[in-house]
């Protein structure tokens, strides 16, 4: 008698999608990755790599052939990828989560249609009706942010009410990108995100809220449990499930919030995928959230993950992979590295968590 096994198709070759493949190897799930890089390092943990382009209609459908299901590791992967893979394979989270995600200004317009507060926001396709629209703000400083394909802080200016018209145009060509979006600057007390999981039967679990430190506009620093009021914590969970219902999600889902000082939450960006400030899910939980991941879209039920430690995650950028003897030699401490050969500035290159005893949190009784 055979025990059956499936075989779980990943778009993208990320550090992402390499912890996965380690959480489905625990689960004897093979892994088959789909991506344009050759040494990507979720290859290296995978049973089989396809190296083509997204668009490679005949190595899709050759992957697809290979797999049981297909998810993505991270959102610039084309909604066309998707949508043909969609035809041959169940493929989870669906198009409809990738598309809201890819675009900032579809994602803060989906965000306040279910009812989710965001900055305030609008669109341009211009320099010159950006200039216009800044002179009549009754608010003084702004983020002009590029609506496709900005992350860690690229694809994003700081502008203010009194640019004149030459710098706006500066800023528009240094975005290069033929919308821009222009969110109010808040000042956050902190940002935090929350991470969800929802299977088929519409049953979630959550990991977080998180505290999210950045340096130079990249993840520095997640700590868990976040030293937020339990008010505002509650209110994060509760915002994060209300999307995952509305979007239908089966899978993994991040949501990225600002903590206002007044404790008001705002919605900054939703990533339909497992996310940086959840990576110490996988040494202070019983289910990580790559664990979680690989079996909604496998179709396993999922387990509350039970939180037994304390935890503090910092991200290993650039030269920091250089510089781990400490991490090697510190009692608590969990060294991920993600096989990336080229260290480069801003590049992450692995991750540590520091565990910490367990301090019993009132949402842990949730
Ligand atoms: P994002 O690419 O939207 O996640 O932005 C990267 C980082 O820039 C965020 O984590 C914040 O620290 C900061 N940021 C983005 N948008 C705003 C905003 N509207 N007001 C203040 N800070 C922001």
């Amino acid at each position: 008698m055979k025990l059956e096994s499936k075989t779980l198709g990943i778009l993208g070759g990320g550090q992402l999608g390499r912890m996965s493949a380690m959480a489905a190897a625990r689960l004897g799930i093979k892994c088959v990755i789909f991506c344009p890089e050759s040494n990507a390092p979720a290859s290296h943990v995978a049973a089989h790599t396809f190296t083509a382009a997204y668009d490679d209609k005949k190595s899709l459908k050759a992957f697809a052939n290979m797999v049981d299901v297909i998810t993505y590791e991270f959102e610039n992967i084309p909604v066309e990828t998707i949508t043909f893979l969609q035809k041959l394979k169940p493929v989870y989270p669906d198009d409809r989560l990738l598309a809201v995600a890819q675009d900032r200004g579809v994602e803060k317009k989906f965000l306040n249609d279910v009812g989710i507060e965001t900055v305030s926001w609008s669109l341009f396709q211009s320099a010159k009706t950006l200039h216009a629209a800044l002179q009549e703000k009754s608010e003084t400083d702004f983020v002009l942010k590029t609506t496709r394909f900005g992350y860690d802080g690229k694809g994003q200016v700081s502008c203010h009410k009194d640019d004149d018209l030459k710098t706006i145009e500066k800023y528009w060509s240094t975005l290069n990108s033929k919308e821009n979006i222009l969110e109010d600057k808040v000042n956050f007390a902190c940002e935090i995100s929350v991470i969800i999981a929802r299977d088929k039967l519409g049953q979630t679990a959550t990991f977080g809220p998180i505290l999210n430190e950045h340096k130079n506009h990249i993840l520095h620093r997640s700590t868990i449990p976040a030293a937020i009021p339990d008010k505002t914590a509650l209110s994060a969970l509760k915002i994060t499930e209300h999307l995952a219902e509305a979007v239908d999600l089966i899978g993994v889902m991040t949501l990225e919030m600002f903590v206002m000082p007044d404790g008001r939450l705002l919605a900054n960006e939703i990533a339909p995928r497992t996310h940086n400030s959840g990576h110490w899910t996988i040494d202070a939980c019983t289910v990580s959230q790559f664990e979680q991941h690989v079996r909604t879209v496998c179709g396993m039920p999922i387990a509350p993950p039970h939180r037994h430690s304390d935890a503090e995650m910092i991200n290993l950028i650039g030269m920091d992979a250089k510089k781990l003897a400490k991490w090697l030699e510190m009692s608590g401490s969990c060294l991920h590295l993600y096989g990336k050969d080229d260290i480069k500035a801003g590049r992450k290159m692995g991750h540590v968590t520091v565990i910490k005893p367990f301090s019993r949190h009132l949402l842990d009784d949730r």
